[in-house]
């Protein structure tokens, strides 16, 4: 039987690269999603990460599907950037929502079923910007670097159960997210990045074929940077 994994936000960007990495790998892959097209061969089921309701609603119906989920890669994530003093607590708490307590839904409902298999991989897509900080940023930064305390407490919780927990902090990617950047801030942000240039998602997508795959079965609580070089896991 191949495994079921399950990528959120897999319509576009790094959780796309991410999906079909996967396909590729043989595995079923499903998403939930709040719209636009799949990549081919990818199951969708319509849902916002903000709703408990929905998310646990999306699961069981990918699950009537393709069997429990084995893999969960916590892609899902949005910025609200603004300097400090200007940030409204709704920037602050939207962003919380979707990127902290939205992977956290995800993988609260995950683990329900990794526990009944006694196999799990939970792959939590972190950012650089969690562990180097980053002025605009504040919102998300508190919300990527969160995640290192969350896989770290769920693999001392479930790591018996052969479930694992990582991070992923990726750089900056060539996607939507950083198609906003301006060419300046670019040309500045790829000076200071050792290997002088953005990430493909594919580059990211290789690592969460690496942390979702069977092998990976004693790598746990760890934060793997796909960055270039710019923060070095620190
Ligand atoms: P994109 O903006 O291109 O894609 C974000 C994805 O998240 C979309 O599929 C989006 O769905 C989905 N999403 C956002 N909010 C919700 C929600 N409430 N419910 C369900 N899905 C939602 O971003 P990237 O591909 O660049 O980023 C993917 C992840 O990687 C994010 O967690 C991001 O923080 C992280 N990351 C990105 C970096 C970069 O340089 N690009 C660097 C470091 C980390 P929809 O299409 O409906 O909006």
């Amino acid at each position: 039987m191949t495994r079921h994994v399950l990528v959120t936000g897999a319509a576009r960007g790094i959780g796309r690269a991410i999906a079909e990495a996967f396909v590729a790998e043989g595995d079923t892959v499903s998403t939930i999603y709040r719209g636009g097209d799949l990549p081919e061969g990818v199951t969708g089921a319509v849902a916002d990460i903000t709703d408990t309701a929905a998310v646990n609603a999306a699961f069981d119906e990918l699950e009537a599907q393709h069997g429990r989920v084995r893999v969960l890669v916590a892609n899902a994530g949005i910025t609200r950037d603004g300097l400090l003093m200007r940030m409204t607590d709704e920037d602050f708490a939207d962003v919380i929502d979707v990127n902290l307590t939205g992977t956290f839904r995800c993988v609260r409902r995950a683990v329900n079923s990794m526990m009944r298999e006694r196999f799990g991989r939970i792959v939590l897509i972190g950012s650089v910007v969690g562990l180097m900080g980053n002025p605009g940023q504040v919102n998300y930064s508190s919300s990527k670097s969160a995640l290192v305390g969350m896989a770290r407490s769920v693999t001392r919780e479930v790591g018996s159960r052969g479930i694992t927990a990582n991070v992923i902090a990726p750089g900056f990617i060539t996607t939507d997210m950083t198609a906003e950047l301006g060419e300046d801030v670019v040309k500045q942000y790829e000076s200071t990045i050792p290997a002088k240039r953005f990430g493909a998602t594919a580059e990211v997508a290789a690592a969460a074929v690496y942390l979702g795959s069977d092998a990976a079965g004693y790598v746990s609580g760890a934060v793997l940077p796909v960055d270039g070089g710019l923060g070095m896991g620190h």
